[in-house]
């Protein structure tokens, strides 16, 4: 690993790979290194060169690198909690226990670290969203008979699930939601049911299924379009 400082007093390191390349190929994969891949035909002075030219790009995307470990370090600050951002208080108390109301979340805990804080918030969440899934299913199921449609056993689910916001097995009349829906609102959860319920009687996402959907539930694109964007 080599380093180069840069006129301003900046610096970065990279690391050279001799490859039967084209010409010079440049890869950020971790904060202040810079991967490069290189002809043997070129020489390092000509790479440095290259380098120090391109630094304000690669600057960027180190900063990029440090954003996103930002956003994915535990946050013990707030909670996302049905749409709203939640203060979370700690409460030196000899209660073990997270309390979620409207305005915010409280920690009742004589061990204040990050981690037991964490896991308090993180168990109160799974039960009070449990319940809120509850009510939503409920809404559904009286929902559909409302409209004459008679709906099957459903046995619900929540769990953590990686690239999917629910999912439906109508065989065995089993419904999965995911848990991350906890941080979006009410209505958006509500919206996931829909989906789900909806694949009862149209298995596939054809137009049919939509038209049922949005007949069943207006609102649908309104609310479940912002589970789109990320
Ligand atoms: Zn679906």
């Amino acid at each position: 690993m080599k380093k180069i400082i840069l006129p301003d007093g900046r610096e970065f390191c990279y690391e050279l790979v001799r490859k039967r390349v084209k010409n010079i190929n440049f890869h950020v994969k971790e904060k202040d290194v810079v991967h490069v891949s290189a002809s043997p035909l070129i020489s390092v002075k000509y790479i440095e060169e290259c380098l120090i030219r391109r630094a304000d790009f690669f600057f960027d995307a180190f900063e990029k690198i440090r954003e996103h470990e930002k956003a994915s370090a535990p946050n013990t600050q707030s909670l996302k909690w049905l749409g709203k951002d939640l203060k979370i208080r700690v409460i030196e108390n000899l209660r073990e226990k997270a309390v979620i109301d409207e305005n915010e979340c409280r920690v009742f805990t004589k061990d204040s670290s990050e981690e037991n804080v964490l896991e308090l918030v993180n168990n109160a969440v799974k039960e009070r969203f449990k319940a809120v899934c509850a009510e939503l299913n409920e809404t559904v199921r009286s929902g559909l008979r409302e409209k004459g449609f008679e709906p099957p056993n459903a046995v619900i689910t929540i769990k953590n699930m990686k690239s999917r916001w629910g999912s439906c097995s109508y065989t065995r009349g089993h419904i999965s939601i995911n848990l991350r829906l906890s941080a979006y609102p009410k209505e958006t959860v509500l919206s996931v049911f829909w989906h789900e319920y909806a694949h009862f009687w149209y298995h596939d996402h054809s137009e049919n299924f939509y038209r049922f959907l949005l007949e069943m539930f207006p609102d649908y694109h309104k609310y479940n379009d912002v589970l789109k964007v990320k």
